[in-house]
């Protein structure tokens, strides 16, 4: 796993209680550390409300080993998972560098949320064997992945994909690499929908919200979803889909644009559609 940040730490932690080897790395060894902490703290904390044993918490903790080393790291690994920041740059720095040290049997796979596997693979070797699998935050508890079926990616290495995703105990879906794939495409129509509905008065933001969470059963309604995710973040997503989709339904809703523009970007700014 590269990049023991937010997503890589939990990636290394199901995969390791999946019962792999784990190898976990970064660009700073602190974080490999911090990386290592969380995964015992969320093991302690699955022990002590009685979902895993001690015995299990000792067993996948051993099979995770830190390495400041990116070479060492990648040689003889089977699966490679990079979970570094959302920067194209330095994505592809990462995957050229993979290619020169992993087998070419080893399959590449990008966690990231938004970005174009083809760009990713460009000018790689053996671009077959390069996937997005997407995981959700906190990864631990969150069932979804996403396999994306980048336009060079071989049919065996989606396939080998999904496989692990189900061992690691999530529930795979397969998308083509297309801007925010099924989960961020269709979430943000949902959103951006809700705030239009807002702006033209049909509704409050808490029944806006009910109407999805009692109506259809969503565990959150998607104003109160947008806060915890942050609007300044959903912004930019939303101007990244209207522009990669040439499509109207993305257009942010001034709302939108306006809750930004005074710093209300929800629960971390203490007040977004809500007060937090
Ligand atoms: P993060 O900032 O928490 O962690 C990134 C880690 O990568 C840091 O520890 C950093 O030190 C390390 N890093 C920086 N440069 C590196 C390099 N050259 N090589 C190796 N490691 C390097 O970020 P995150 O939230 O874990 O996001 C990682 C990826 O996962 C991004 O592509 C992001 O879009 C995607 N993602 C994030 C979420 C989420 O909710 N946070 C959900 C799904 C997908």
């Amino acid at each position: 796993v590269i990049g023991a940040g937010t997503m890589g730490h939990g990636i290394a932690q199901v995969a390791a209680q999946a019962g792999l080897e784990v190898v976990l790395y970064d660009l700073l060894p602190e974080a490999i550390e911090r990386g290592l902490g969380a995964i015992r703290a969320n093991l302690e904390g699955g022990v002590a409300r009685g979902k895993l044993t001690a015995e299990d918490r000792d067993a996948t903790v051993a099979r995770i080993r830190g390495e400041p080393d990116l070479e060492s790291a990648a040689s003889g690994a089977q699966l490679i998972i990079e979970a570094a920041p959302e920067r194209l740059d330095l994505k592809r720095e990462i995957f050229a560098a993979l290619d020169r040290s992993a087998a070419p049997s080893t399959l590449l796979a990008s966690n990231t949320s938004s970005l174009a596997i083809a760009k990713i693979a460009e000018g790689i070797s053996h671009p077959g064997r390069i996937v997005g699998m997407h995981f959700f935050n906190p990864v631990h508890l969150m069932a979804l992945v996403e396999v994306v079926r980048g336009p060079a990616s071989d049919e065996s290495s989606v396939q080998r994909a999904v496989e692990i995703a189900r061992a690691m105990g999530k529930e795979p879906i397969v998308v083509r690499d297309s801007p925010g794939f099924a989960s961020s495409r269709l979430g943000v129509a949902l959103g951006l929908e809700a705030m239009r509905m807002l702006e033209q008065g049909v509704a409050s933001a808490e029944d806006i919200d009910r109407a999805m969470t009692l109506g259809y059963r969503h565990p959150m309604g998607p104003l109160r979803l947008t806060d915890l995710v942050g609007l300044d973040v959903r912004l930019a997503i939303a101007e990244y889909l209207e522009r990669e989709l040439a499509s109207e339904v993305f257009r942010p809703p001034a709302i939108l644009r306006q809750l930004v523009a005074e710093g209300r970007v929800g629960k971390k700014a203490g007040r977004g559609f809500y007060d937090w």
